[in-house]
């Protein structure tokens, strides 16, 4: 059975944006005829909100899609909210851990700023981590743990290249060190997102991941974890993002893209829906449309490859 999913972190209001990924991705479990899982991915307590979560929800179903296992609905890999799902993230941590894939890091932000070389990190994180704490002696980290509570960064296996092809996006190629040795857990604590994604993804037996293009330089980290981890991964698929007039991702900035505000102003959600399919190439004109109508017709093939420019609809 083909399993996908929806993981929105609760963050602010679900947009445009994230409603486009969420239907994709619906679109293509269930033209499948596979199962749909939604996840809320509110692992940065800080950042998320629970009403921003249950707005989600509301806004999702008002769009017309439906999930078979979820926060809400609950399902056989319960629970399927992050902020309860810690000890698996522990579990995970310990197995690396115990591997010897997993160091203590004990650099500031400056210091990672200024040992700063090639290769470049992740796009959204700046320079990539120059490996600085990986070889410390075991004296030198006892000292620096008299100072610092370290983070806990993945070692990226040497001279490893990772290939894979993306749905979406084809061939992938990422050298040996891309984006250097990442953070699994926080010194705070907080377990990682890479992480965190990976034990959700493998526990809710997810076999399509389809998400938006910011997080393809991400996968080669999360192929690497489920090696590490004995896990098999998933097949990924990354949908180009919207983007505004100013040729930015979309984003609250742009204004008036909040999916809770159109279905607060009485919009139609068969016209959201229809627009929402014409940016993605689903069909040639916004007219009006319910997601259920779109299964049939579903073909990942009419996904522009690039970026997609959009005004925010008047609806
Ligand atoms: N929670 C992430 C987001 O809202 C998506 C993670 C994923 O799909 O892997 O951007």
């Amino acid at each position: 059975m083909r399993r996908g999913r929806f993981a929105p972190t609760p963050s602010g209001r679900m947009h445009l944006g994230n409603a486009r990924t969420a239907l994709l991705a619906w679109l293509h479990m269930r033209s499948l005829g596979g199962e749909f899982v939604l996840r809320m991915e509110d692992i940065d307590t800080a950042r998320s909100r629970r009403e921003w979560a249950e707005l989600a929800l509301l806004d999702l179903r008002w769009l017309g899609l439906d999930w078979d296992e979820g926060p809400d609905v609950g399902g056989p890999y319960a629970p399927y909210t992050q902020s309860e799902r810690l000890e698996r993230y522990e579990a995970a941590l310990r197995k690396l851990e115990a591997s010897g894939a997993v160091y203590p890091c004990y650099c500031s932000r400056a210091d990672i700023l200024s040992a700063a070389s090639a290769p470049h990190g992740l796009s959204s994180e700046g320079p990539a981590y120059a490996g600085t704490c990986r070889h410390l002696t075991p004296a030198r980290r006892a000292e620096k743990a008299l100072h610092k509570e370290p983070s806990l960064r993945f070692a990226l296996p040497e001279n490893r290249e990772v290939r894979f092809t993306d749905g979406i996006a084809g061939p992938q190629l990422f050298p040996p060190g891309s984006g250097g040795d990442f953070v699994i857990r926080r010194a705070d604590g907080l377990h990682s997102y890479q992480l965190s994604v990976v034990m959700d993804d493998a526990d809710m037996r997810i076999t399509d991941v389809l998400r938006g293009s910011d997080l393809l330089d991400s996968t080669p980290r999360q192929i690497l974890l489920y090696e590490a981890l004995g896990l098999e991964a998933p097949a990924f698929l990354h949908v180009p993002l919207l983007n505004g007039p100013d040729g930015k991702r979309l984003a609250k900035r742009h204004g008036g893209i909040a999916i809770s505000a159109f279905r607060e102003g009485g919009a139609p959600p068969e016209r959201l829906v229809g627009w929402l399919a014409h940016v993605s190439g689903l069909i040639d004109r916004p007219e009006s449309v319910s997601a259920a109508e779109l299964i049939g017709e579903f073909d990942l093939a009419r996904i522009p490859r690039e970026p997609v420019v959009v005004d925010v609809p008047d609806i």
